[in-house]
């Protein structure tokens, strides 16, 4: 989902949602927010509000790469609304195709990947004017019973009915239904509240144990996969394949253009700030998207333009 404002050189958030069969896939930039609302009422976020106000790891970020939080300042020095980042006065620290900014407003989605059990789930993909009026617990909570379609219509209603303003107010409702059921709309909790906190589990590795399969069969949600740093060596791993060096050709891992042997910079290379040991290793980048790394993990010399 695409949050379009008006403006040449404004950008957007994006949330984007990959459903295979009972594993969901979410990528996500920007403050839209997607909930999975699990059957037996455990309602959790597959994503993350990269938002300054809320967001105290992006802030250091923003700061370490030059950037500058605070509020708008109004007439006699008084800071009104949110935490902004200047130059360009966002309150979002991640957002794509945001021409006025800075460098450190970077384009980098938070993924998240969970697998539902058996029972399913409801997911609820809503923009920022949604969630700036309804907790996740809220929106859930208000259209279980509901087929997808009117669900989506009735948290757009309870929104609008909470705060009364009707901008970036997007909501899509996408139900996961076992297969060999008719239409079954999540049911409102019985007693599993107390279970919450365990109901959804942290990290695991190993999605075939014994132990997942047992909870997945009482309706748990199983995590497979977060990633949401702005670090592209954390994100590449560093299990990270080096097969390309074999084939003689470097190529770029981030827009792929092809490198002269001379011309790849390792990944892990090091600033002064680099604490790897293995500088000649891949993956390699080429000179700009370097700079761009750099940028966007704070290891831009001050003074120095990114172009
Ligand atoms: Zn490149």
């Amino acid at each position: 989902m695409a949050c379009l404002s008006s403006g040449e050189t404004s950008g957007t958030t994006a949330t984007f949602v990959i459903v295979d069969r009972w594993t969901v896939t979410v990528a996500s930039v920007g403050d839209s927010r997607c909930i999975l609302d699990a059957q037996g009422g455990a309602v959790s976020s597959l994503t993350v509000d990269h938002r300054l106000e809320e967001n105290v790891e992006e802030r250091k970020r923003v700061t370490a790469s030059g950037g500058e939080v605070g509020r708008l300042s109004i007439v006699g020095g008084v800071e009104v609304g949110p935490l902004r980042c200047w130059p360009g006065g966002l309150c979002l620290s991640r957002s794509i195709g945001d021409m006025d900014v800075g460098e450190f407003i970077v384009p980098v989605p938070y993924v998240k990947q969970v697998k539902l059990s058996n029972a399913g789930g409801r997911l609820i993909v809503a923009s920022d004017g949604i969630w700036d009026a309804l907790s996740s617990e809220m929106a859930a909570k208000s259209c279980r019973g509901l087929p997808a379609e009117l669900a989506a219509k009735q948290v757009v209603k309870e929104a609008l009915r909470t705060r009364g303003l009707k901008d970036d107010t997007t909501c899509i409702v996408v139900d996961i239904i076992p297969p060999d059921n008719s239409i079954q709309p999540p049911t409102p909790p019985k007693k599993h509240s107390m279970l919450r906190a365990l109901l959804f589990r942290k990290k695991c590795h190993d999605s075939s144990s014994k132990l997942s399969k047992k909870l997945s069969a009482i309706g748990t949600v199983e995590e497979l996969f977060e990633e949401g740093s702005a670090m592209l060596a954390e994100r590449l791993g560093n299990d990270y394949s080096t097969s390309q060096s074999t084939s003689g050709l470097f190529t770029c891992v981030v827009c792929q253009i092809d490198l002269a042997p001379s011309e790849g910079i390792s990944v892990h290379a090091g600033s002064i700030f680099s604490t790897s040991s293995k500088p000649w290793q891949g993956p390699f980048l080429c000179a700009d998207c370097r700079n761009k790394k750099d940028a966007m993990e704070g290891k831009r010399p001050s003074g120095v333009k990114v172009a």
